[in-house]
């Protein structure tokens, strides 16, 4: 049973029992008095008073928890000695009684002492060290008794106290084993046997309030599987949960001994360290600890004749006697091992000052996020695309957010947050009415582009109403001239999610005429697969690459190996973030034919960028009337 919940529970029994036995005790005084054998029950109820007076102390003391682990060892221990103590006066007053035939006080004995022997094995059966011997105590006076009489009748009764007896303890302990297996549900996790989170939050409260008193520091490892979603999804449920089983047997094999560990959600782990004087020792301990526990889950799992193989992100935080809360603990541990996934999985961050820091920038960026919107504070810039002459024949939207207190925000750091927070649905959908709207007029108005590229977040393609909405959007600004110039951008590292439902939206939304080119080129999961099965039309170099060129030669293999391959699978390549000239020659003389980057324009406004249309419009115009 859990300790706290055993130690509640005790506590109550003995205001049960206090209770119980003032009331029967001043019964049977009375009855004493009145049968005039007042003589001794007078001196016993004496002690019973004093006793119970005890017992009350007992219990109030418990009341004032917390109380470290120590503390409570030692109460439990007055406790037992209260429980053998009250029975004992039982067994006493029994003793004292049961010679009185004369005024047949014996019979009244022997109803209490059966009456508490019932008592002690239904209010004691939580502790087996306890219930025995004291069922014991209280029916062993009695069958002595019995066979003292040495008459048929007694040896009857004599047995019939012993198979009571054998039934009290029988069912104490079959009560007992209940509520031991309720309480060890109650605290365990069924797949694993790991301990579960609540035993975890439980075992963590009392393991703070000790470190306040005892200046002793420990750490706290979080450890989420990477990718385990879609070992579940692709090779189904029961081998994630044999998968499971196996994560959980090598880290008890590990560190069960001197470590707690509990499986506190899917594919998370939990676990606390044992306590350290110092936190170099402590530091050191986590660091090593971390190490080693992500090489052993890294071998390889063979399961059913699957070899798989899984990483682990992890989170650490150390506890001390300054750490206040156990919420603020898993949420910080938690905060780390976030930290570790986007950091690219498969390592181990440290809970700090400056990700607390973080945090809550990310917080502050997220609550005036929300209202960025209707304040107006978001807007459009639009950045050139160029072919090898330098005309403009396409532009990217690139959204930009200014806010009164944040001042810019960069969309690398707000579009993520809106990613998380699911706000990126309603801000796409501005964004791409917003830019429907200009493409529209710049049709009408202005010039004639080739191509309109607007970023779209994977959380938007992810979104059941999304293809509705761009349906909508379509009909309502747009020619079928005008969507065959629209191209989506997708960012490849987060395809990994649900590919199958991406693509099936990309083919819908394809269907309108808009075309889709995948983003940062390079960076994420390219695979050959990818590239084959989605459906997509461009591809962008991601500026990483561009940016390297002229310094290492792996990066302009790279470049040279994109090319090929948009060559095989039939997509055209624009080459992001040139800044150079010698970096434009190089992908010119590589057959690449759209550029966008500073060496030709900058992001701006619309206002600015119209103004750079018309120039090259009236440019253009003059050229052809040479
Ligand atoms: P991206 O789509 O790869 O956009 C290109 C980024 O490269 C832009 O940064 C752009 O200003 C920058 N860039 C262009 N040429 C150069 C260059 O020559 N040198 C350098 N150093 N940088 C160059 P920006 O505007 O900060 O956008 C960053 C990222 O934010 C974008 O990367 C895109 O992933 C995301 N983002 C921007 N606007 C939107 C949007 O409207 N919707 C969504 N979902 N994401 C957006
Ligand atoms: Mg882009
Ligand atoms: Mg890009």
């Amino acid at each position: 049973m859990n300790q706290e919940k055993f130690y509640d529970y005790l506590q109550k029994q003995i205001l049960l029992l206090v209770g119980w036995s003032l009331l029967t005790g001043l019964g049977f005084v009375s009855l004493c008095y009145i049968q005039d054998v007042l003589y001794p029950a007078n001196l016993w109820y004496g002690a019973m008073v004093v006793v119970s007076l005890w017992g009350w102390h007992l219990y109030r003391q418990f009341r004032y928890k917390h109380v470290d682990i120590h503390q409570l060892e030692s109460w439990y221990q007055k406790v037992r000695l209260f429980m053998y103590v009250i029975f004992g006066l039982w067994t006493i007053i029994f003793i004292l009684y049961v010679e009185k035939n004369e005024h047949n006080m014996h019979l009244v004995v022997i109803f209490t002492q059966i009456g508490a022997s019932v008592i002690a094995s239904s209010f004691l059966f939580s502790d087996k060290k306890l219930v025995v011997p004291i069922v014991l105590l209280l029916m062993y006076p009695l069958m002595i008794y019995f066979l003292s009489v040495q008459e048929a009748y007694a040896y009857f009764a004599s047995a019939f106290a012993v198979i009571f007896l054998g039934l009290l303890l029988y069912s104490s302990h079959n009560s007992n084993a209940l509520i031991q297996q309720i309480y060890y549900q109650a605290q365990h996790d069924s797949l694993t046997g790991l301990y579960n989170r609540r035993y975890f939050i439980d075992y963590l409260d009392q393991m703070l309030y000790a470190f306040k008193k005892n200046n002793k520091f420990a750490y706290i490892l979080l450890i989420d599987l990477d990718h385990f979603k879609t070992i579940n999804d692709s090779l189904g449920h029961d081998i994630g949960d044999k998968l499971l089983l196996e994560v959980s047997n090598r880290i008890k094999e590990y560190c069960e001994k001197s470590h707690l560990i509990a499986r506190i959600g899917g594919d998370e782990f939990m676990i606390v360290s044992y306590e350290f004087d110092t936190i170099e020792e402590c530091a050191h301990s986590a660091e090593s600890f971390s190490k080693t526990i992500g090489q052993l889950l890294k071998s390889t799992y063979i399961i059913d004749y699957n070899h798989l193989h899984i990483s682990a992100s992890m989170g650490i935080k150390f506890i001390d006697k300054s750490t206040k809360k156990t919420n603020q603990v898993m949420k910080e541990v938690d905060i780390a091992m976030y930290e570790a996934k986007a950091e690219g999985r498969d390592g181990t961050v440290h809970f700090n000052k400056a990700l607390a820091q973080q945090v809550n920038n990310e917080l502050e960026i997220e609550r005036k996020l929300y209202f960025a919107l209707k304040e107006n504070e978001i807007t459009l810039n639009y950045q050139a695309q160029v072919n090898e002459k330098e005309e403009i024949i396409g532009c990217e939207v690139l959204v930009r957010w200014h806010n009164k207190v944040l001042g810019f925000v960069s969309p690398v750091e707000f579009i993520a947050i809106a990613e998380k927070t699911g706000i990126i649905l309603e801000l796409g959908n501005y964004i791409v009415e917003e830019s429907f709207k200009t493409l529209k007029y710049w049709e009408e108005e202005i010039t004639q582009l080739e191509q309109f590229s607007i970023n779209i977040s994977v959380r938007q393609l992810l979104d059941e109403s999304f293809v509705n909405h761009i349906t909508h959007l379509c009909e309502r600004y747009l020619t079928v001239n005008m969507r065959q110039k629209v191209i989506f951008e997708i960012t490849e590292t987060l395809l990994a999610e649900d590919f199958e439902y991406i693509v099936k939206t990309i083919k819908e939304v394809k269907k309108l005429g808009i075309r889709f080119s995948m983003d940062d080129f390079g960076t994420g999961y390219s695979s050959l697969s990818y590239l084959r099965e989605m459906p997509i039309d461009e591809l962008k170099i991601d500026r990483a690459f561009v940016n390297r060129l002229g310094e290492s030669n792996s990066d302009e293999m790279m470049i040279k190996t994109i090319f090929t391959l948009a060559k095989i699978f039939d997509l055209s390549v624009v080459a992001e973030g040139v800044e150079t000239g010698d970096q434009f020659r190089f992908l010119i003389d590589h057959e690449c034919h759209i550029f966008q980057g500073y060496y030709f324009a900058k992001p701006m406004k619309k206002g600015d960028f119209e103004i750079l249309l018309l120039k090259e419009k009236s440019r253009k115009l003059k050229q052809n009337t040479i």
